[in-house]
C-alpha cells in the first residue's frame, strides 16, 4: 500500500478530537484540529513543500477559539478514539 493512500486513510479532518504527542510536552493532552490558517503554512501547503500542518484548540477552554498549539505536525497527533 502506498504511503499516500494511509495518509489518506488516516487523515486528521478539521474538528476531530486528536490527541497531541509532539515535541512540546507541557502542551500534551486533547485538543480539536483545524488545519493551521498561519501565512507559512498556508505557503509551504500551496507550495506542496510540506505537509498540511494544524492548529489545535483546547475544547474545554472559554474561549472556543483561543489556539494553544500552531504549526502542529501530522505525525504529532492522533485521532481520539472518541471519535469512533
Ligand atoms: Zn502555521
Amino acid at each position: 500500500m502506498s504511503d499516500t493512500l494511509l495518509r489518506t486513510l488516516d487523515l486528521v479532518e478539521p474538528g476531530d478530537l486528536v490527541l497531541y504527542h509532539g515535541s512540546k510536552p507541557e502542551h500534551h493532552g486533547l485538543y480539536l484540529a483545524q488545519p493551521c490558517d498561519c501565512l507559512d503554512c498556508g505557503v509551504s501547503d500551496y507550495l506542496g513543500i510540506d505537509d498540511v500542518r494544524y492548529r489545535l484548540v483546547d475544547p474545554f477552554a472559554d474561549d472556543p477559539y483561543a489556539c494553544k498549539v500552531h504549526h502542529v505536525r501530522r505525525e504529532s497527533i492522533t485521532r481520539s478514539a472518541a471519535n469512533a
